[in-house]
Order: structure tokens, then sequence, then C-alpha cells
């Protein structure tokens, strides 16, 4: 269970971590339970396995995430392909729980990351060009924030493989124990880029269930984040919940960093943030009223005024640019 909410990106405390509903500002209440192989939130009391938690956090359905499972950490195709019965990453690890899981020891790994974003091309397919329109995002804006295009992973994965071997790949969170990278489909990879280095990407997949992929048991940094060095101290600073807002508002001449989602906002950030002119901008949705919640709550906490901009009903920051764009 563990090492599932670990490869969702969830940072666990012990056995704790923030909800991914977005209620929790002091304490967690998001809580793995080792021996039963579950979790439960004892804020908003949902609960599940960790087939329920992939279905939750990637919001998709029970096979998808039964499939993603299954690749991810190699549960069926390649224990049986190999005839031998390999204890599945699932089950509760037998040692002492202070060890780290085997399956999770993945470190953020910037130079394959760089390498493997610099063979990718500047977006020019169809799905990609009408995504990033939709979001307000130019081309020579999305060429300036890195954006670029992944049209076949089976052929990027052997071209990585070949370079850097198949361990390095999975140590950097790319794959599972399958030797294929851990999305499917055309996908457009948005680069996290701090101090010249690549210290992450997210995936935006396009032609599968599951719609986000960020490298497995590396915690989700902030998006853009070299902007705060940036800016002076009291200058209007944007906290968007998606990378596409982020960088529709800072093509709009607005400064803006994303978080993506309570669970990956991590305390030491509300120091880094504190100098700004705080402006939260949630998508319109349920999901966005937990998130601008959860801002207040961790801003409050220390003293701090933050604002909110909320788009209408159903829509996010980007499509409000977008819109003007596109009229
Ligand atoms: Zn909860």
């Amino acid at each position: 269970m563990a090492d599932v909410a670990l490869a969702l990106g969830i940072t666990l405390r012990g056995n704790k971590a923030m909800c991914f509903n977005g209620h929790d500002a002091a304490s967690p209440s998001f809580t793995v339970s080792k021996v039963r192989n579950t979790w439960r939130c004892f804020g908003c009391g949902e609960h599940g396995d960790s087939i329920a938690l992939v279905q939750k956090i990637h919001g998709i359905a029970f096979l998808d995430a039964c499939k993603w499972l299954s690749d991810h950490f190699g549960i069926v195709s390649v224990d049986v392909r190999l005839g031998r019965r390999v204890r599945p990453s699932l089950r509760a690890p037998s040692t002492k729980s202070s060890d780290p899981p085997q399956a999770t020891t993945t470190d953020p790994d910037s130079e394959l990351y760089a390498w493997l974003i610099a063979r990718c091309g500047p977006v020019k397919g169809a799905l990609g060009t009408a995504y990033l329109q939709a979001h307000g995002i130019a081309p020579e804006l999305a060429l300036k924030c890195g954006v670029v295009e992944l049209v076949d992973p089976a052929r990027a994965y052997c071209v990585l493989e070949k370079h850097w071997g198949a361990e390095r790949i999975r140590s950097a969170g790319l794959s599972g124990k399958r030797r294929a990278l851990s999305w499917s489909g055309y996908a457009l990879l948005f680069p996290f880029k701090s101090g010249g280095t690549t210290q992450y990407f997210q995936v935006r997949c396009l032609q599968s269930n599951m719609k986000f992929f960020g490298p497995s048991g590396i915690p989700k940094p902030m998006y853009n984040s070299q902007r705060l060095s940036q800016l002076q101290p009291g200058s209007l600073l944007h906290i968007c919940e998606g990378v596409p807002d982020a960088i529709a508002m800072e093509g709009a001449g607005l400064a803006a960093v994303a978080v993506l989602g309570a669970t990956s906002f991590r305390s030491e950030w509300v120091d880094e943030l504190l100098p700004f002119d705080l402006v939260g901008v949630p998508d319109g949705d349920a999901a966005g009223e937990k998130f601008m919640k959860f801002l207040a709550m961790e801003f409050r906490a220390r003293s701090k005024s933050i604002r909110f901009a909320v788009p209408p009903r159903d829509m996010d920051a980007s499509d409000v640019i977008a819109r003007g764009m596109n009229a």
C-alpha cells in the first residue's frame, strides 16, 4: 500500500499523508495501514485498497487501474514470463517498516529527463496542438516553456534503454518492472526546470485513459518555481492548480506557479511563497474548491492573506485565457 501511495506521488511521513481531497491543513489525515494493506482518510472518510487509490488519483476506471498497477509493478507480465514466483511488491514488505520499499527507491534523474526531452520534438501532432490551443497556449509559448511531444513511447523506451539501461530508467521512475515506459500513446511532456536542470516532468497523455503521469516515487515539485527568484518581494504571484494554467498565465504576462494538488503540497513552500502578493487560481470545479480551501488554510496558519480568482463553473484559468485568445 505504501509502495502504491508513493508511486502515485503521495508523500508519506510514517504512515500519514495530507489527504488528496485537500481538506487537511495542519495535520495529515490520510493514513496507510501496512498491516491491512489499505488506506483511509480520517478527515473525509474515503477508504479503500491500492486499486481504489489508483482509480482516485488518476481518475480512471477499475480495470485501467489494475492495468496501471500490473504494468507499473510488473505483477503479471514479468513474473509469469520468468516462470518463477517473485514476491509482488504490492504485498506488505516483511522487512522492518523503516526500510524503504524496494520498488520505490527512485530519485529524480535530471540528466535522463533532460536527455529524453531533448530528443522529443516540438508539439506538431493534431492532438497536441489542439490541446495547447484549448488551454490558451500559443505554439511559441509552448516552445519557450520546453513543452514537447512524445509520439511513440515504445520506441522511446528502446532508445532510452540502449543509452541508459533498464535499471536507470526504472530508478528514474519512468518504468515499472516491465521494460516499457509507464504510460502509453501520444503524450505531451511538460518539463519542470530549476537552476538549469530538469528536476521533473509531467506527462499529459492524450491517447490513454490515464490523463497524467509523473515519474513514480518522485515528490512532485512546484511548477515554475524558478520564477520566485526573479520576482521582487510584494509582486503579484498566481498559484495555479495545473501546469497548462500556469503556462497560459505566464503567456498573458502574469507571474504564475503551479501546485499539483493538495497531496503534493509541501509546507516548506509556504515560506518560499510568503514574500509575494498571492492569488490562488483554482479550477472551477469541486476539486478546485477543495484546492482553494486547502491553500487558504495553509496560509491562514501562517497569518498570510491569499486572494482567489475563481474561473466560471467547469472552467480553469487556461480555458478563460484560451477563450480570450481564440475569440
Ligand atoms: Zn480526506
